[in-house]
């Protein structure tokens, strides 16, 4: 099966939407250039929408979803500052690391994964905390976390969520939800290739900006000057920016505006439904707990016994060789305990889900 036929249901990326194929084979503009600029302006315009925010500093950040991550940190916390975040999973792991090489105090809250973390643990775990932290879809676990409670009780603290792998495949609320800074990437459920990490920051959060963060390639007071909205005479040259993904991102994102992104939404529910229905029909045992499941990436636990002599490894090379399907394995304490199947994006269609139910039936001989 030819490499260009592959069906990506893994962690991501995910297939991209057929506009954002088109956009990766069009002119390569200059980066000041008032064209690319314009499409630049409206990126940042769309990215407003799909965060539901009418923030001014929206920006998609040169780099993939942990470039988000770093940049959400390292300009908004200064060395000793207590940050609370929420441990669930691998990307919960990586915010602790981060945030710790940044110098902050970091307060760990932690729950076991596969289970969400109760809103209530994270606003008691400090009494004035700088940053409560948390990653709203858990791509390890497949669990979401709820924002909403955190951004009605956060205090005097600034709300950091990952919305990596919740961005545009299940309700996002920055403002109503007073998520204060934001990040995401652009391989899930957006429909772009990765490379890109689009970042929203409240009024609220800029006024708490480090004025000289650890990094320049991240400094966000640098960044802003270049990407923010304005005369062509008023940008000023940061880096060179990655046209051709932004011109990809913006595909991305005019696909998901055109469907609407709440036809988004619910294709990703109904086709996580199917997805979940369909493996516990094969007898297969969901991973995640069933109220806080996410639907655009399903954890199922590998079961005891395989067909002869094969391995959970040997499994996922046989979808991916005889069926072109990938799907992902376990992460962190998962690895080898668990699948990852993903429904994200231009991914998540009914012919994809009944296709990966088909070939997964006949690898496990069920
Ligand atoms: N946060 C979450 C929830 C993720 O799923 C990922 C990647 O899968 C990241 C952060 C890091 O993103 P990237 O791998 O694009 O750097």
């Amino acid at each position: 099966m030819p490499i260009s036929d592959r069906l990506l249901m893994g962690p991501g990326p995910c297939n991209p939407y057929p506009e954002v194929a088109e956009a990766l084979a069009g002119p390569v503009l200059g980066h000041l250039d008032p064209d690319f600029l314009a499409v630049l302006d409206d990126t940042n315009q769309r990215l407003r929408q799909v965060f539901a925010t009418a923030n001014a500093l929206t920006l998609p950040v040169s780099g993939t979803g942990s470039a988000g991550m770093e940049a959400s940190f390292v300009n908004f916390v200064r060395a000793g500052d207590p940050v609370v975040i929420g441990v669930n999973g691998v990307f919960g792991e990586r915010m602790c690391e981060v945030a710790d090489r940044v110098g902050a105090q970091v307060i760990r809250v932690d729950a076991p994964w596969g289970m969400s973390i109760d809103p209530e643990a994270l606003l008691s775990a400090h009494p004035s905390p700088s940053i409560i932290a948390v990653v709203h879809a858990e791509t390890s676990t497949g669990v979401r976390n709820d924002v909403a409670p955190l951004g009605a009780g956060k205090g005097e603290a600034l709300l950091l969520v990952d919305m990596v792998t919740s961005l545009g495949g299940i309700e996002v609320a920055v403002d109503d939800w007073k998520v204060d800074i934001a990040y995401s990437g652009t391989q899930k459920c957006l429909g772009v290739p990765p490379g890109l990490a689009p970042l929203t920051v409240s009024l609220r959060a800029r006024e708490r900006m480090v004025a000289r963060p650890l990094s320049w390639y991240l400094d966000l007071n640098l960044l802003s000057r270049y990407v923010q909205e304005g005369s062509e005479g008023t940008r000023v040259y940061h880096h060179t920016a990655p046209v051709t993904m932004i011109a990809a991102l913006h595909a991305g994102l005019g696909a998901v505006l055109d469907e609407g992104i709440e036809a988004a939404r619910i294709r990703h529910a109904e086709c996580g439904r199917h997805l979940q229905d369909g493996l516990e029909a094969l007898g297969l045992t969901l991973f995640a707990d069933a109220a806080h499941r996410l639907p655009q990436l399903t954890t199922v636990e590998v079961p005891d016994s395989l067909p002869s002599g094969m391995s959970e490894a040997d499994c996922r090379r046989l979808l991916l060789t005889r069926y072109g399907i990938e799907i992902g394995a376990g992460a962190g304490k998962l690895a080898g305990k668990v699948w990852r199947i993903g429904c994200m994006g231009h991914t998540a269609r009914p012919r994809n889900v009944v296709t990966l139910l088909g070939a997964l039936k006949e690898v496990l001989d069920r």
